[in-house]
Order: structure tokens, then sequence, then C-alpha cells
């Protein structure tokens, strides 16, 4: 199959608009669509210090990566990564080798933090073999201490790697939970002291070119798969949206579409709560304890939580 736009072999076809594109033309599409995100909803302003959530992945590797790229030319704008190691054994050790050895070819300053060296235990520790829910305590404790970091290194923003898939996957599991008033919480309308505002740059391109463009790219070495994966909600959701997406491309976009329109009211009906600070740790929540704490309080205790 020859490029849609010129005489090279392509070595993508975008399903939806039925291109096809050689590995020039497919990175500079690539980058171009990452570019207008940023600009189109003013993710980067003037003398930012951005963390880039750094899994090791080829998610965040092409964040990074192509941040790096797009902001070059910007000099009041700096990026630094920060890895949080969970604490997965099998997994976690070969993505944070590969974030470190990206994070200095890129050159910019890197953090590893644990959960281990921060909560006391790593998430195989709380996890404890019984396999229940743990991607809603790695989802709770990643967020805060990914939170708290940034913090701590002084940054405007946190970018993260989320691409359309996740979107579309957080979207359609909030609707199979019914849990609406979450739902609104997607894209909130204000900044909220002690957060630290989250940007999404990857957040319009499918996983299949995020993924491509990391290859392409060379950014990681091996691909692994964390072993909790497939016990979430979110295992199955994405299964099922990439059948779907075969059968019918552009669904996953189309979901977004329809959300966007439903966020407004949603917004209005469900007012963004102020929020106060954790009475244990200071962390920004609802009430008087955060998630975090909450979740720890719980492992301490020996119970579980209800799998999300
Ligand atoms: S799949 Fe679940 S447990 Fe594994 S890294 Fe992601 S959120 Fe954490
Ligand atoms: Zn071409
Ligand atoms: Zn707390």
């Amino acid at each position: 199959m020859k490029c849609s736009l010129c005489d090279r072999a392509a070595i993508v076809t975008q399903r939806a608009s039925m291109r096809h594109l050689c590995q020039d033309h497919f990175v500079e599409d690539f980058q171009a669509r990452v570019k207008d995100t940023l600009n189109r909803e003013r993710m980067v302003g003037d003398n930012e210090r951005i963390a880039v959530a750094l899994s090791g992945g080829k998610d965040s590797s092409a964040l990074l990566f192509v941040l790096a790229k797009i902001l070059e030319e910007r000099k009041d704008v700096e990026i630094f990564a920060v890895t949080i190691d969970e604490g997965i054994e099998g997994y976690r050790e070969e993505t944070v080798r590969s974030a470190k050895k990206l994070a200095s070819d890129v050159g910019v300053e890197h953090a590893v933090v644990s959960f281990k060296d921060h909560f006391g235990l790593g998430l195989d520790e709380i996890i404890g073999g019984k396999k229940e829910a743990p991607c809603t305590y790695c989802g709770v404790f990643r967020k805060a201490l990914l939170n708290m970091t940034a913090k701590e290194m002084g940054a405007s923003k946190v970018a993260t790697g989320h691409d359309l898939d996740d979107e579309a996957q957080t979207v359609l599991m909030n609707y199979l939970k019914g849990d609406i008033e979450r739902l609104a919480r997607l894209y909130p309308r204000k900044t909220q002291q002690g957060l630290v505002p989250r940007i999404k740059p990857l957040k319009e391109i499918l996983e299949r070119e995020v993924a491509l463009y990391s290859m392409v790219n060379g950014l990681y070495s091996k691909m692994v798969d964390c072993p909790y994966a497939q016990l979430s909600l979110r295992g199955d959701v994405r299964n099922m949206l990439n059948e779907l997406e075969v059968e019918c491309p552009g669904t996953k976009a189309s979901i977004i579409r329809g959300f966007k329109k439903l966020s407004e009211p949603l917004n209005r009906k469900y007012l963004q709560a102020e929020l106060s600070r954790c009475i244990s740790c200071g962390e920004p929540c609802i009430g008087e304890t955060c998630k975090a704490c909450q979740l720890l309080g719980r492992v301490r205790a020996g119970l579980n939580v209800q799998a999300q």
C-alpha cells in the first residue's frame, strides 16, 4: 500500500479517514495533531514547568518524546519527568529502566518515587496475593503521589499520556457503572488549590497510533503488560471497544464527541466541590480524609475495597 501523500510505502492506515501514511508522514501528522490539541485547548501557557508522568510504557514515552520536540523552541517552558514505581514485580523493573534511559536521552530531569518509600508498602504487598481491586489501590495512590511530587518539584502542570482509547474507556466505564457524578468530574471547569492542573496532550490520538509512534522512534525496548491489567473492568471495556472500532472505525472518537456535548449540562448539574485538606496528609480532598489515606487505613486494618 502506498502513502496517500507521497510514493513511499505506507506503514499505517487511519481507518476513520481511510488515509494511508508512510513513516515520515505519519510522524509529521502525529506531531501536528498533538500540537493542535495543545494550542486549541491552551494546555501550555507562558513560563510553565511541566511534570511529565513517565511510566516507561509506550504512551508516556511517546508523550515525553513528542513534548520535548514540540516545546523545544519554547525557552520559557521546561519539562521534567516523574516515574512512579508502584512495586509490581516483573513489570515495573523493566519500565523504570526504559524511563531512565528515555529521560536521559531526551535530556530532562527525572525523579523516580515509589509507593514503598512513600506509603511504606508496594502494590504487591498491598494486594497481598488476593488480586482484588489492584487498579483501585494503584490509581488512587499513584494520583496522590504524582500530585505531591509535582508540587515538591515546582510543577505548574502535570502532563499524562492518556490517549483516545483511555478517554473513551473511562467515559464508557462510568456509564456502565451509572456513575454520572464521576463523569461530570472528568472535565473539571476550574483549577483547585493544592491540585496541580493536569493536561492530556495525546487524548485525541488512538492508542495504536501512539504505540506506532513509540515504536518508529525506538522509545522502549520491551512490551511488558502489567500482570493486574486483565483483572479490571477497564480490561473488558478495552477489549469491547477495540472490537467495535474494527467493526465501525471512529467509535472511540464518537464516544468522546458525544460526551463533550453532555459535559456542559453535567457540569451545571453537579457543581465542582470545593476541596479541603486531608487531616492526615494535607493533600486536597472532599471531606476530612483523602482517598489515599482512607485506603491505606483499610489496608492496614486488613480490609478490601470493591473493584473498579
Ligand atoms: S493495570 Fe492497574 S495495577 Fe497495573 S499499573 Fe495499571 S492501574 Fe496499576
Ligand atoms: Zn508519505
Ligand atoms: Zn491524606
